[in-house]
C-alpha cells in the first residue's frame, strides 16, 4: 500500500442530491418551529446538481424571495454540514407555466453556531428584546431578566417558569442564556431540554460514561433545563438531576427551569425535587390579553418585513387566544395561503386561510351571548327578542342576532329558532337571507353597525 497517496475527494455533484436533501431536512426539522417547516421546506423538491450547485425548485417567486429573505442563512448552513464545504444553493422557480431560475447570492456563513447552537445549545432567535412584554407576562420577564443579569447573585435561585403550552417558557428561559452569553453575565452557559438530559443520561450509563456526562452538567455557571415535567417517573435521571441541582445550588451557581405546571403539582417527581423547585422564586406566565396578542402578531410581521393590515392583526388576534404559537402558525398559515393563491391578503381570505382554526373556535359563542350583545347595542331587553314583540326595531334586532347565530356558531337553524321564543327555522332562514342582503347592498350605515356589533361578540367571548 502506498501510503503517500492522498484519498482524492468525491466531488461533490457525485453525492447523491436527494440523499443530501434528506439529511438537510433533518437539520432544517429541528431549526424551525413545525408550522414553518410545513409552510416554507416541505414544498421544497430537490432537483440535483448544477455545475456543483445544488438545484432545489419552489412553487413561486414568493415562496423563492420568502426563502431567500429568511432562511438563506440556515438552509445554506445546513446544506454545507451534509456537504461538507460550502455549496451554492439555485432555486428554479416552476409556477403554473412560468418557469425562472434564481441563484442565490453566495453570502456563505461558515459558523453555523449561530443557528445550529453551539454547545450553549441556545437559539439566538429568542431574546429578550422580541419578546413583547404583556400582563401575562411581566413578572416572569422581570424575574428572567434579573436572573439573566446577575445569574446566581439573586435570591431567584432556583427560578421556576411554568405554564401551559406555547405561552413563551422556553422562549424566556433561552433569552436568559443569550443575554447572559451577550452580555457576558455567565461564562459557561448549558440550555437542555429535560428530555435531552434523559436520553443524553440513559446513553452514557449504557457507555459507562456517566462520569463525563456529571461533568457537563455540574461545571456550568448558568444551567437553562426546559420542560422539567418530563422528568416525571424517570428515577435514575431523577436522583442525577438532584445531584446536579445540589453541586450547582452549592456553588452558587444560577438554575432556572420550566414546566407545564407549577412545581408542587408535580406528581412523580421526588419530594426531595419539587421542595428545592421552591428555594427560589416560581412565576408563572398568562395567557396573554388581546392586546399584547396583537402586540405580538405585530412585532413578528415587523420582523419579516410584512405591512399586515390592522383589521387582519386584530381579527387573528381576536380569534386565537391561549396559545403564542398557534397565533405565529395562524400568521404563517395566512402568509403562505396569500402566496400560494397569488391573493392579496385581507380580511375575506384571512376567514378562508383560517378556517379550520376559526371553526374549533366556534364553540365558545353562544346563542346567549349573541343576544346579550345585541340587546346592549339596541338598549332593548334581552325577553324582547325571544318574545312576539313585531315592532319594526325588535324584528329587525332580532333578525341581526339570528344572522350573528348562524354565522358565529354551530347550532342548527332548527335549534336558532328554539332559542328565540321557539320559531320555525325557516323564520332563521329568511332572517340571515335579510341581513345578507342588506351587506350585499352595502349601504355603509349598517355595514358598519353589523361590524361594530360582530366586533362586540367577538370581545364578549374573549
Ligand atoms: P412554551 O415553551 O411555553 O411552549 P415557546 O417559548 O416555545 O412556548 O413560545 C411559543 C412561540 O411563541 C415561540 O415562537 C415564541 O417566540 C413565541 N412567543 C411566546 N411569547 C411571546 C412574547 N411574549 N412575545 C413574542 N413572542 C412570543
Ligand atoms: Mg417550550
Amino acid at each position: 500500500m502506498n501510503s503517500g497517496v492522498d484519498k482524492v475527494p468525491i466531488p461533490v455533484n457525485n453525492l447523491n442530491y436527494k440523499a443530501v436533501w434528506e439529511e438537510c431536512t433533518d437539520i432544517l426539522k429541528n431549526n424551525v418551529n413545525p408550522e414553518t417547516y410545513n409552510t416554507w421546506f416541505t414544498p421544497i423538491i430537490p432537483v440535483g446538481w448544477q455545475n456543483e450547485q445544488f438545484v432545489i425548485q419552489v412553487p413561486s417567486r414568493f415562496h423563492y424571495e420568502w426563502l431567500e429573505q429568511h432562511y438563506q442563512n440556515i438552509i445554506h448552513a445546513a446544506l454545507s454540514q451534509v456537504v461538507g464545504e460550502d455549496v451554492p444553493l439555485v432555486y428554479n422557480v416552476v409556477q403554473k407555466d412560468e418557469h425562472q431560475t434564481f441563484i442565490q447570492p453566495v453570502a456563505v456563513k461558515k459558523n453555523i453556531g449561530e443557528y445550529m447552537g453551539d454547545d450553549t445549545h441556545l437559539n439566538s432567535r429568542y431574546t429578550f428584546e422580541n419578546f413583547v412584554e404583556g400582563k401575562g407576562n411581566q413578572f416572569a420577564k422581570a424575574a428572567t431578566l434579573a436572573v439573566a443579569e446577575k445569574p446566581g447573585k439573586t435570591s431567584f435561585n432556583p427560578l421556576v417558569l411554568y405554564s401551559g403550552v406555547g405561552l413563551g417558557k422556553t422562549h424566556l428561559l433561552q433569552a436568559i442564556g443569550n443575554f447572559a452569553k451577550e452580555k457576558g453575565t455567565a461564562k459557561r452557559i448549558r440550555y437542555v431540554s429535560s428530555e435531552k438530559f434523559t436520553i443524553d443520561f440513559i446513553s452514557a450509563i449504557q457507555n459507562n460514561r456517566t462520569n463525563e456526562f456529571s461533568q457537563i452538567y455540574r461545571t456550568v455557571d448558568l444551567l437553562l433545563v426546559d420542560d422539567i415535567h418530563f422528568l416525571l417517573s424517570k428515577e435514575r435521571t431523577q436522583e442525577e438531576f438532584f445531584h446536579t441541582f445540589n453541586t450547582l445550588h452549592q456553588k452558587g451557581k444560577q438554575i432556572v427551569l420550566t414546566s407545564d405546571r407549577p412545581p408542587k403539582e408535580l406528581v412523580g417527581l421526588e419530594e426531595r425535587l419539587i421542595s428545592r423547585f421552591q428555594w427560589g422564586l416560581v412565576a408563572e406566565i398568562q395567557t396573554p390579553d388581546l392586546e399584547t396578542r396583537i402586540a405580538i402578531l405585530q412585532q413578528k410581521a415587523e420582523y419579516d418585513s410584512i405591512v399586515l393590515p390592522v383589521e387582519i392583526i386584530e381579527f387573528i388576534a381576536t380569534n386565537i387566544k391561549s396559545n403564542i404559537r398557534e397565533l405565529e402558525g395562524a400568521l404563517i398559515k395566512l402568509l403562505a395561503y396569500s402566496s400560494l393563491k397569488g391573493m392579496d391578503i385581507n380580511i375575506e381570505l384571512a376567514k378562508i386561510a383560517l378556517n379550520d382554526i376559526l371553526s374549533t373556535k366556534k364553540r365558545d359563542v353562544s346563542i346567549e351571548k349573541i343576544q346579550r350583545v345585541v340587546c346592549e347595542y339596541y338598549t332593548i331587553p334581552d325577553d324582547l327578542l325571544r318574545g312576539k314583540s313585531r315592532k319594526q326595531e325588535i324584528a329587525y334586532a332580532r333578525q341581526v342576532a339570528m344572522y350573528f347565530c348562524k354565522e358565529m356558531t354551530r347550532f342548527s337553524l332548527k335549534s336558532i329558532g328554539l332559542h328565540f321564543g321557539g320559531r320555525d327555522h325557516t323564520t332563521v332562514i329568511h332572517a340571515v337571507r335579510t341581513i345578507e342582503n342588506e351587506l350585499k347592498r352595502g349601504e355603509k350605515k349598517v355595514v358598519d353597525e353589523i361590524e361594530i356589533i360582530r366586533k362586540k361578540i367577538e370581545v364578549a367571548v374573549l
